[in-house]
Formats: structure tokens, C-alpha cells, sequence
């Protein structure tokens, strides 16, 4: 007997394939899965931004790497990255303009990105 993905109750009635036991429980469903997706985007995004701050203050520092076990301790989160590619060996991270190769142990060759130029479609 299927149970419903809210309360849990049994759906003893309807189609086999009922998720919810009553349309309430189905809104309510929905309803925290939007919330708790939405909770997750802004913790990303957050991160995101700390991410930033750190390697900034770094390389306006002159710090163009460090250990790893160091940046973590600064707040920095090396899975959250903008994007990732990899470069022969190494594997090439950025966060927003600014990318950096990480291994295991350490973060290196702190750069920004030249000629950023951001294009908003429809927007001039
Ligand atoms: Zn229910």
C-alpha cells in the first residue's frame, strides 16, 4: 500500500501511482520543496560571495596561492566554484572573474580573468 509523500498515511483509495493522500498534503509538499530549493540557492549564493571575498582579499594581497587547509580556515568553501575546466594536468577553477587551480592540498595561480565583459540579453 503506497504511503502518502506527506503525512505518511496510507492512500488506501484512487490510483496506485497517488502520492498524496489529500490535495492539502500534495500543496504542502510542493510548497516545502520550493521553499527548502529556494533555502539552498541562497545558501549557494552566499557562499558564493564569501568565496569571492577571500580570494580577492588574497590577490589584491599579492597572494597568488596558498594551502588549502589555510583558505578554509578564512571561510572559503572549495566546492562551491562558478565553473571548472580542466587544463592539461591541473584543474582550473573560477569563481565569478577570478580562477585558481586546486589540488588537494593547495590553491594556486590566484589570477583574475581579463576582458570580462557581461552581455544581459534585451537589456542595453
Ligand atoms: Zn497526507
Amino acid at each position: 500500500m503506497p504511503r502518502c509523500l506527506h503525512c505518511g498515511t496510507q492512500i488506501k483509495y484512487g490510483r496506485t501511482d497517488k502520492k498524496f493522500c489529500c490535495d492539502q498534503c500534495k500543496n504542502r509538499h510542493y510548497n516545502e520543496q520550493t521553499r527548502s530549493g529556494r533555502a539552498f540557492r541562497r545558501k549557494i549564493l552566499s557562499q558564493l560571495v564569501t568565496n569571492y571575498d577571500v580570494l580577492d582579499t588574497l590577490f589584491k594581497a599579492g597572494v597568488y596561492s596558498i594551502d588549502l587547509i589555510d583558505i578554509v580556515t578564512m571561510g572559503f568553501a572549495p566546492g562551491i566554484v562558478t565553473s571548472y575546466r580542466k587544463v592539461g594536468k591541473h584543474e582550473e577553477f573560477c569563481c565569478f572573474d577570478i580562477k585558481y587551480i586546486m589540488t588537494k592540498m593547495r590553491i594556486y595561480s590566484i589570477s583574475k580573468l581579463e576582458n570580462v565583459s557581461v552581455h544581459l540579453q534585451g537589456k542595453q
